[in-house]
């Protein structure tokens, strides 16, 4: 029987991730939550997700109606149809809503907006799948978070130690959001070190890591510059160090020069080019000639696309919880056909 998926937040994550779990054959949405009537019900009503309302209250559901919208009721409803659900609400309502999954008996995936202390428990598909096994609540990490462990898990599983700086450029705001910035300026974040490289260590402990992060008037990427120092003995090259990103799952590796896409704008456009919904990316993109081993320290940039890199990753999370797949390639495998097919994408 399909898991029974419920997506509480249906705005630039959920709507992602609403899409990705309907393309899995194993999963169904039973329904999707706004705050209220909006133009963002309008896809879930194109999509045929029914549509609730992220309150029981009954006001706010006949608030639905008058907008032309039919909610088929208040989150209560929405759980109790539910064998999983996907907090994708905007960062810190994770405790509140919590206790009502938890009061549900529903299983609940978090975003990377919610304190890894809410669920004692983090995922990322390359990390950490197998520790995520049967659990009832995990927190699919950040989308920094996760590009970090698309490369440097395989990277930690090559050497068996590293030690990480990266310098995370941050995309000022997502393209949709008209009140973020900054607009003219590079602001460093004050908060030394960053809490994303740390972030990594919850899903995988070893890898000793640090990151400074600044927000750049962009919308569109996130670009880290990764300084990762390896054990002496650790047998790499420069090529092998190219090899090994190009052998991962979610990652593509391109020559900047020798394809033209050296900016994250060009990354963006091919995107766009090869047909992926949104202009999405999920892979990390890893710029072949950025790639370079000097001594022991090996250099390399990659960008993140931040509105997608977590959408098939809390589909993984979803097979994680229910136990139905063990395997992490084998989801991954499985999660990212079942895109494709339904985008119709490269
Ligand atoms: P968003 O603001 O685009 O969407 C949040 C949605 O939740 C909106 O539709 C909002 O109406 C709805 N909502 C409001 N109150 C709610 C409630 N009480 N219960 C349920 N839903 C409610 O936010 P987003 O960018 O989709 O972020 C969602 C989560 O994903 C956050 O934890 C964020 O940190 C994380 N995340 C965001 C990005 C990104 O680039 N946007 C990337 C990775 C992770």
């Amino acid at each position: 029987m399909a898991t029974r998926v419920a997506i509480n937040g249906f705005g630039t994550i959920g709507k992602r991730v609403a899409d990705a779990v309907a393309a899995q054959a194993d999963m169904e949405i039973v329904g999707v939550t706004k705050t209220g009537p909006s133009f963002g019900c309008e896809l879930a009503v194109r999509r045929g997700f029914p549509l609730y309302c992220t309150s029981d209250d009954a006001g706010r559901v006949a608030a639905f109606s008058e907008g032309g919208y039919e909610c088929a009721g208040g989150l209560s409803e929405l759980l109790a149809a539910a064998d999983v659900v996907v907090d994708c609400s905007p960062g810190k309502m994770g405790a509140e809503n919590l206790t009502k999954y938890r009061k549900a008996g529903v299983k609940a995936v978090f975003q990377g907006g919610e304190p890894h202390a809410l669920t004692g428990l983090s995922y990322s598909s390359s990390a950490n799948h197998d520790a995520n096994l049967g659990a009832d609540a995990t927190r699919v990490v950040s989308c920094n978070t996760t590009g970090l462990s698309r490369t440097l898990v395989p990277l930690w599983e090559a050497c068996r130690s590293l030690a990480v700086e990266c310098t995370m450029i941050r995309r000022a705001a997502d393209p949709g959001d008209s009140g973020k910035g900054p607009i003219n300026a590079i602001k460093p974040v004050l908060k030394v070190p960053s809490h994303h490289g740390p972030d990594l260590m919850t899903v995988r402990p070893e890898i000793s890591i640090n990151s400074l992060a600044v927000a750049v008037p962009t919308t569109i990427m996130h670009v880290h510059a990764i300084v990762a120092t390896l054990p002496s003995g650790h047998g790499l090259t420069t090529d092998a160090a190219v090899e090994l990103f190009r052998a991962q799952p979610r990652v593509i590796v391109m020559h900047g020069g020798d394809s033209r896409i050296t900016t994250t704008a060009e990354v963006m456009e091919m995107a766009r080019d090869i047909g992926r919904r949104w202009g999405d990316l999920h892979e990390i993109f890893v710029w072949e000639d950025g790639v370079k081993l000097v001594g022991d320290t090996l250099y390399y940039f990659q960008a993140i696309h931040q509105e997608s890199d977590v959408v098939p990753e809390n589909v993984d999370a979803i097979r994680a919880l229910t136990g139905s797949e063990a395997d992490w390639r084998a989801s991954v495998a499985q999660t990212d056909a079942a895109i494709a097919a339904a985008h119709g994408s490269a």
